[in-house]
Formats: C-alpha cells, sequence, structure tokens
C-alpha cells in the first residue's frame, strides 16, 4: 500500500473517532492529490472512523475538473463517477468528489478533509450562519486556520455544491492571492485545505476549539472580536510564521 493511502487511512479514524464530534455514521470525507493527475477520495457511504484503504477510489483529477462544467442529471452524475475511476474494482466515489478535486486544484491543497463538526454546526446552521467566523477571536486561529476564511452558503450537495466551491474559491485567490485553510459551507460543515495530512486535522481541530470558544460566550456577553489591525498584525509576524511551521508540520 502507497504511503499516501496509509496517511489518509490514519487521517480518516482521527477525525472519525466519535469522541471528537467532528463526524459520525457516513459524514464528511478525505482526499488526498498524488500528484500524478489523480487523487484518492473516500468511497461513498463509508465511515470515516473505520475506513480501510480499500474503501478509497482513486480518480482522474482533469475528468472530474472537466465534468463540473456540465450539466447532467443524478443519473448521469452517478454513471460518471463510476467512469472516472482508475480502476473499476474500486468503490464507488463519494458525491463530494467534485468538491475534492476543485480544493486540490484551485484551493492549491494536497490534502483535504470535510466534516460535520458538532460545534461548528451550531452556529453554521443557526440563524448566525457563517458570520462569527468572519472576525477573529484569539491568534493561534490565525495561524492554524488562515487569516480569513472561505465561506460557500447551503447549496445541494453535488455539482450544484461543486459549482458554488468553485466561485467562491476563484474569488478567495483574487482577494487573497492564495487558496484558503478553510472554507465553510453553511447548514453543512467545514473542510480543511492542507498542504499535509497533519495540516488538515490541525485545521479542523482548531475550527472545533474556535466554534466551542464561540458557542461558550452568550453567558459573557458574546465575542469581544480582535481588531482587523491586530489580526493582521499576528499573520505576518515572523515568530508567528515559525509556530505555524512547527504547529503544521508544513508551510507557512
Ligand atoms: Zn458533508
Amino acid at each position: 500500500m502507497s504511503e499516501i493511502l496509509k496517511e489518509l487511512t490514519t487521517l480518516s479514524h482521527d477525525l472519525g473517532r466519535e469522541d471528537r464530534k467532528l463526524a459520525i455514521l457516513g459524514e464528511g470525507n478525505t482526499s488526498a492529490d498524488l500528484g500524478d493527475g489523480t487523487f484518492w477520495v473516500k468511497g461513498s457511504g463509508s465511515s470515516l472512523g473505520t475506513m480501510k484503504p480499500e474503501q478509497f477510489a482513486r480518480v482522474h483529477k482533469r475528468e472530474v475538473l472537466d465534468f463540473v462544467e456540465r450539466e447532467a442529471s443524478e443519473q448521469e452524475v452517478q454513471d460518471f463517477l463510476q467512469a472516472c475511476r482508475v480502476e473499476p474494482s474500486m468503490p464507488h466515489p463519494s458525491v463530494e468528489t467534485f468538491l475534492h478535486a476543485l480544493c486540490l486544484e484551485l484551493g492549491g491543497a494536497k490534502w483535504v478533509g470535510h466534516t460535520h463538526t458538532e460545534s461548528m454546526l451550531s452556529i453554521l446552521a443557526s440563524k448566525a450562519g457563517a458570520e462569527p467566523f468572519l472576525r477573529h477571536i484569539y491568534p493561534d486561529v490565525i495561524v492554524v486556520c488562515g487569516r480569513h476564511v472561505a465561506v460557500v452558503p447551503y447549496v445541494d450537495p453535488g455539482l450544484e455544491l461543486a459549482r458554488a466551491v468553485r466561485g467562491e474559491l476563484i474569488r478567495f485567490r483574487e482577494a487573497h492571492g492564495k487558496g484558503p485553510k478553510l472554507l465553510l459551507m453553511v447548514n453543512h460543515g467545514p473542510v480543511a485545505l492542507g498542504q499535509s495530512a497533519r495540516e488538515v486535522f490541525n485545521i479542523l481541530l482548531m475550527a472545533d476549539k474556535w466554534a466551542r470558544a464561540l458557542n461558550g460566550m452568550g453567558t459573557w456577553g458574546g465575542p469581544q472580536y480582535m481588531s482587523e489591525a491586530d489580526a493582521d498584525r499576528i499573520d505576518k509576524r515572523l515568530d508567528e510564521a515559525f509556530r505555524r511551521r512547527q504547529i503544521l508540520g508544513g508551510k507557512p
């Protein structure tokens, strides 16, 4: 088994551990780019916490990206997901394969993890939506999850969601000159875009802590947001860049 597939299986187990409350049952999915025009993505219907290497499908990235441009019926989407596999013996890829291909291509990620984090759903599925995550409450979030987060409104999972994500990734890159580390999907959950499996795990853990901190603030009068200038300063500080490398095991 390849090192990447082994690491992807471990990452999935880490994200699917029930006590972490990031994903239960069939929720969430993971992917890893192989750098040869293909990527591994979770098979449809399998559970992150119990994933076996043979429950991932390896798919052709270009074909998946091209299909996002097309109008297709539900049946055509399912037929395509079968057809984009490298080997027909591999499992049926997740319907979020399109979203993963976009994060790996336009988002600049090498590893992607998506969960339905309980603490984040308390906010993303509330009347507040993604709004509380648009400003910062403490420095470590900026270091791990990025100075800015990408956001998409609720849209039907599959092709329609992929197109919304494509639009947001293009907008984000134009606005900030790089891809996001964290994409928030309203009424759905977070997506972490990392350069390593470790980075994906860290982003999702920190995003969970961020949401839990926000959820606990009602008693104390709501968040006291950092100023934009202070958030910018943390984002640019050299010692934070060093810390980011230490924490993420990847590029600052
Ligand atoms: Zn989902």
